[in-house]
Parts: structure tokens; sequence; C-alpha cells
């Protein structure tokens, strides 16, 4: 599915994923996972719910980045690798080398990024160009607090060299009012009249992580047992620093939240076995079955209930402080594991 089709190869665009084909690989457990490849973004949105700055880290432990692209290359039943950041076009020898990678092991590339690297006339850096084919789906992103870094001129040549490159496009635009027209008037101007044909748009939820916990407005808080379970622990992250993570939250992503969360790893082996500790953790079960209300039913977790949250992560982060201190909570985890692998 990887071959690089020629511009007119509208077909082989159109066997790449879509927009629903990415998101029932991220909900189907180990069908895909996300290389979080850099904190980097020369970009600076005020909304930027990973809060990636120009000076944020990046690749620098070659051997360990190498690591963590073989562990993904090798986790059986993977389909799919999503690669954000940050910018991941900022990351101009480690994104080729990781997405030279994995389409050569057959897999799906799937890229976000704001298109800062092309030029105003539809054209982009040479490396740039050689590597766009080998990418299945390019998701863009764009909004009011994009514009200052990437002007709507440069967004629409991005938009044109993906598609020159054949790579299927989704527009990602923020859920203030008319971004679903404003992605819709890009496209159309990238691409023409029958954009459809081969891109589609997706309007988000903002984030409040990162700094777009300072711009975008408190949501109501609810009891933890009004919270449906984890729908994204299907969609486990790799961090470019060997870093794994259990699902795609982005304050875990970048640093916050409880530490029983977040797996360091060295090895290429190390990927699947922290991927496989997660998959074995008896609260992530209780959070990923029945919701993290369900674990207010444990002894000790009775504090869970006095607490009100934004939404599920609050609530399973809440339950992972809990239960990282000695007590009760601490035993009834123990005790559970033991019940879960006895029971299954
Ligand atoms: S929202 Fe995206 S483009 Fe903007 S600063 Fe963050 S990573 Fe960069
Ligand atoms: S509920 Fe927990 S496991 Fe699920 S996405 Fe949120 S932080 Fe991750």
């Amino acid at each position: 599915m990887n071959s690089r089709p020629t511009r007119a190869d509208s077909e082989a665009v159109r066997n790449r994923p879509t927009l629903a084909d990415t998101e029932a690989m991220r909900h189907r457990r180990g069908e895909s996972v996300l290389l979080y490849i850099t904190d980097q973004c020369p970009v600076g949105c005020a909304h930027c719910s990973v809060d990636a700055r120009a000076d944020s880290d990046r690749v620098a432990d070659w051997e360990v980045f190498h690591d963590v692209v073989a562990g993904i290359v090798a986790l059986p039943g993977l389909r799919s690798v999503a690669v954000s950041g940050g910018e991941p076009f900022a990351e101009q020898r480690a994104l080729p080398y990781a997405i030279g990678a994995f389409a050569d092991a057959g897999l799906e590339t799937i890229v976000f990024t704001s298109g800062y690297w092309a030029r105003e006339n539809g054209s982009a850096p040479g490396w740039v160009r050689r590597l766009l084919p080998r990418i299945s789906t390019l998701f863009l992103s764009t909004d009011g607090f994009h514009q200052g870094g990437v002007s709507n001129h440069r967004f629409v040549g991005a938009l044109r060299a993906a598609h020159r490159a054949g790579c299927r496009i989704v527009v990602q635009e923020l859920d203030t009012g008319d971004g679903a027209r404003v992605a819709e008037e890009l496209l159309s101007e990238a691409l023409g009249p029958r954009w459809a044909d081969e891109a589609e748009t997706n309007v988000i939820t903002p984030l409040r992580y990162g700094r777009g916990a300072g711009v975008f407005a408190l949501q109501s808080r609810h009891e933890v047992g009004t919270f449906s379970a984890c729908t994204l622990l299907g969609s486990p992250t790799v961090r470019y620093d060997g870093v794994v993570i259990p699902c795609c939250n982005e304050g875990l992503i970048t640093g916050h939240g409880p530490s029983a969360l977040r797996a360091r790893t060295r090895r290429p082996e190390g990927v699947a076995q922290a991927l496989t500790g997660f998959r074995d953790d008896p609260l992530l079960k209780v959070v990923g079955r029945l919701g993290p209300g369900a674990a207010a039913d444990l002894p000790g977790f009775e504090a869970l209930r006095e607490e009100r949250f934004e939404n599920v992560c609050g609530g399973c982060w809440k339950a992972y402080d809990i239960a990282g201190r000695p007590g009760p909570a601490a035993d009834s985890v123990t005790a559970l594991g033991v019940a879960l692998r006895e029971g299954g």
C-alpha cells in the first residue's frame, strides 16, 4: 500500500488510509502506535497542547532513537505508525529515517504537521519532496493560532505539495464555529472543486493541556463515576527519547501526571515489553474496561469520589496518584492484579 503514486494516480491515493481508517486503527489495540518524534516546533501557537517551542528538546541520542524505531517496527500485528510532535518536519534527519523504516516494513505512515515547511508557491525543499511520497496520510492542522507562523498561502502550498506527492490529506481545524468552512475553502483553493475525492476535513476539540490550559475555558467538572471507559488505550505513544506511554494523552507525553503511566526503555525489545506491561496493568484494565469510576469501589480509593474532574483522564490520573501511595489502595491494586491473572 505504500507504493509511490504519481499525481494522476488518484486510485492509489484513494487506497491510502482515510480519516475513518486511521481512527479505526487507533481504537483497535495493537494496530497502531504514535511516535512522538520531537518536542520542538518553530511555529509557536499560543494554544499548543504540548507546549512545543523552537528551542524545546529534540532527538539527541541517536542510539536510543534507532532503538525506538526498531522496537516499533518489530511490534507484532502493527499496521500503522502516526508521527507527531512538536513539528515532525523540524526533524530533518529523524523524520526521513523513521518514515523510511516504517514504509519499508509495509506499515502505513501517518504524519501530523502544520505545513510550515512549504513555500508559498507550492514548492517544498528537496528533502521534503523526497519524503512526502512515502507518507500515506498527511494531517495538516490550521486555525487562527497557526496563522502567525503559517500563512494561508503557505498552508495552501503545503496542501499542493502533499497532493502532488500522492498523500491522502486530512485538514484539521479547531471546533471554534466556522472551522469546517475554513478548512473546505483552503482545500478548494489548493486542489480545486473536486478536492473531496482525495482529501477530507476533521474538526477537533481544543485541548486544555500545555499552553492551551491558559487559552481555552475550563470545562465543567464531573464526579468520577460519570466517565465511560477510556477508549485511547489502543493508541499508545513512544517518545523519541525512549519513553513509552499507554495512551496519547498530551499531558503524559510531555512529562506531567503519574509517573506510573510512563516507562523508560533503552533496547528495541523494551518497546514491546513496556506495552505488554501496560496491557497487564490491573488499574489500566479497570480504566480501559469500565472507566476510572470503577476504581472508586476498591478499598483505599474512597478519595476518588471526593473530587470532580474535567474529563476521564483527570479521574485516571487521580486513581494513579492514590494507588502510588503505600497503603490500602496499593494493596487493592496488587490483589486485583492477582485476581485478574487468575480470572482473565
Ligand atoms: S500547535 Fe502544532 S504548529 Fe502550533 S506550536 Fe504546537 S506543535 Fe507547533
Ligand atoms: S484515561 Fe488514562 S489511560 Fe486513558 S487516555 Fe486518559 S490518561 Fe491515558
